[in-house]
């Protein structure tokens, strides 16, 4: 019976043990994340919100402004957004 409780301690500390490290890393990673934020080698994918490094190849050139994506089911949402609201901007210059 002592040697069940025992067993049964251990496990719950090793689980403890387990589930802090789980923690520490998922702070740790998000820490990073902050940082590479703040530095701005991470931008924000507009469609979704997720950050993704400022090198990564799904991007899109929209003037001066390079947008970065996580996924290229993003960029092609973002395309078709611009292309939405490009005749707008066309007939407000024909008006003008
Ligand atoms: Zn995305």
């Amino acid at each position: 019976m002592i040697k069940l409780l025992l067993f049964v301690a251990c496990g719950y500390v090793l689980y403890r043990l387990f589930m802090g490290d789980k923690k520490k890393k998922e702070m740790t990673q998000k820490k990073n994340v902050e940082k590479m934020v703040a530095t701005g080698q991470m931008v924000k994918d507009p469609v979704c919100g997720t950050y993704v490094p400022q090198d990564s190849d799904i991007r899109v050139r929209d003037g001066e402004k390079i947008h970065n994506f996580c996924s290229y089911e993003c960029r092609d949402t973002f395309l078709k957004q611009l292309e939405a609201s490009r005749p707008k901007e066309n007939q407000k210059n024909i008006e003008e």
